[in-house]
């Protein structure tokens, strides 16, 4: 199979996109390690449930994302990787002025500095053997920005300069690093959006998917976790080899308005 002898850590995967993504390069044929902050019997029985269905080793290692050393820590306890999947994140939604403090601490601790801590620790390995896939996930709010998230947007934003400068950093060294910047994917951090756009925008919940979630997506349809899943094979693929340094959009046309 396209990714057999690969093995792949992607972080924040017992969940949404993450989940998504492990499937499909389990699918693929790659080795897969999950990862969230938790370490339940629910966590092992996922990853024992992909290794069944699609018959490559899968394992799950715990590590909190907002801890650099638990980041380091990862990618040792995996025995390195060839491709790292960079997904662990949080939101939180609230005005600039009120926004706490503590939140907008572990907004960029997570979805910013995790990334840059699993990568460094990821590429001497990678540089190595000559080949590894480093895929990010930003988000189209890596591009472009809303009211109301600014750790969010500035972590994202974030993702995409580390993106560009890890691409240049291991360019020529048959590693390449990408960002996808999903649209609105309809998963537990969008889920739990809704109650916080209800009362900052005083709107009920179907008005706030329409008006607010969706009314920048021109599609009007939700991204699926299968289509993140799918573009991360394909940036793994060889295909992709001379895609580097650059951001995908799966955003049903948002950062095209
Ligand atoms: P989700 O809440 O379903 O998944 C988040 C994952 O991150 C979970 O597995 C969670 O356990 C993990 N996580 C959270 N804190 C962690 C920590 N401290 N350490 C380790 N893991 C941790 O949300 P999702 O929608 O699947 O989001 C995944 C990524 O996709 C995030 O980076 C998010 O910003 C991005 N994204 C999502 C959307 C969307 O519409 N859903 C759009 C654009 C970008």
């Amino acid at each position: 199979m396209q990714l057999s002898g690969k093995r792949a850590i992607v972080t924040g995967s017992n969940s949404g996109i993450g989940l998504g993504i492990a499937w499909e390069l389990a699918r693929a044929g790659a080795e897969v390690v999950l990862n969230s902050f938790t370490d339940s019997a629910d966590d092992h029985a996922l990853a024992a449930r992909m290794a069944e269905e699609t018959g490559v080793s899968v394992r799950y290692i715990q590590a909190d994302m907002s801890k650099p050393d638990d980041c380091r820590a990862l990618i040792a306890k995996a025995g390195g990787c060839d491709i790292l999947v960079n997904n662990a994140g949080i939101q939180h939604v609230a005005k600039l002025e009120e926004f706490p403090t503590e939140k907008w601490d572990a907004i960029i601790a997570i979805n910013l500095s995790s990334a840059f801590h699993t990568t460094a620790a990821a590429l001497p390995g990678m540089y190595a053997q000559g080949w590894g896939r480093i895929v990010n996930i930003s988000s189209a709010h890596g591009l472009t920005a809303s009211p109301y998230k600014s750790a969010y947007v500035a972590a994202k934003h974030g993702i995409v300069g580390l993106t560009k400068t890890t691409a240049l950093e291991a360019a020529g060294k048959g590693v390449t690093c990408n960002a996808i910047c999903p649209g609105y994917v309809l998963t537990p951090i969008v889920e739990n959006q809704i109650p916080d756009q209800m009362k900052t925008h005083g709107m009920d919940r179907e008005t706030v998917i329409k008006e607010v979630m969706l009314s920048r997506q021109p599609s009007k349809e939700f991204a699926t976790v299968e289509q993140m899943g799918g573009t991360a094979v394909f940036l793994c693929s060889d295909a992709a080899a001379q895609i580097t340094g650059t951001t995908i959009s799966v955003d049903g046309g948002w950062t095209a308005l």
